[in-house]
């Protein structure tokens, strides 16, 4: 069985994490996904116990009294996010490395948790004017919806000194490239 390691890997919303992170496990087959719990609503295409697990708030509320998370937020406002402890364990048991998708204060959580065994990567935007873009773009959030994750990003860019690694998601070719050196030494 592989050793618990843990890949976690943090960037503000729509600077290109998704496609990067289904990139990395694409072509690193010990990583799977660890898929985190959550009480917004899907977006088109997103499915549940794929994409997250889609809960209403109150079975989410269950959950944490039952102790089930390793670490939760309320990432936005009324939207909790949560990494379930069976969800890694349950890769372990496989004898994979779960790769965490998760935000700043998350990501923290966990690595205060498993200090020795986390890798904590970051990955910058560009720019702010390109994040803005991006998720005007998207379309998948309101006006306000947009602003509240550049206030949240801002916020996030001055936390990635906190990471062990930062990657710069310019050119997704070398970013992919840089993301996959980082963990492949990592699980050496
Ligand atoms: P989105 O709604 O765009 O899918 O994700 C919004 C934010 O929630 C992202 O910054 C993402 O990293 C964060 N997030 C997703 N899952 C978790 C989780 O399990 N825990 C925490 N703390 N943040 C999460």
């Amino acid at each position: 069985m592989a050793l618990n390691k843990i890949i976690i890997i943090t960037a503000p919303s729509g600077s290109g994490k998704t496609t990067l992170v289904k990139r990395l496990v694409a072509r690193c087959p010990q990583l799977e996904f660890s898929v985190s719990a959550c009480t917004r609503h899907p977006r088109p295409g997103e499915v549940h116990g794929k994409d997250y697990y889609f809960y209403p708030i109150d079975e989410f509320q269950k959950l944490i009294e039952q102790n089930a998370f390793v670490e939760y937020e309320m990432v936005y406002t009324g939207k909790y996010y949560g990494t379930l402890r069976s969800e890694l364990e349950r890769i372990w048991h496989d004898g994979k490395y779960p790769l965490l998708e998760i935000d700043v204060k998350g990501a923290m959580d966990v690595k205060a948790k498993y200090p020795d065994n986390t890798l904590t990567v970051f990955i910058r935007p560009p720019s702010i004017d390109v994040l803005r873009s991006r998720l005007t773009l998207r379309g998948s959030e309101t006006a306000d919806a947009i602003e509240e994750r550049i206030e949240k990003a801002i916020f996030e860019l001055n936390s990635a000194d906190k990471f062990q690694q930062v990657i710069i998601n310019d050119d997704l070719e070398v970013a992919t490239a840089e993301l996959l050196n980082v963990v492949e030494d990592f699980l050496k």
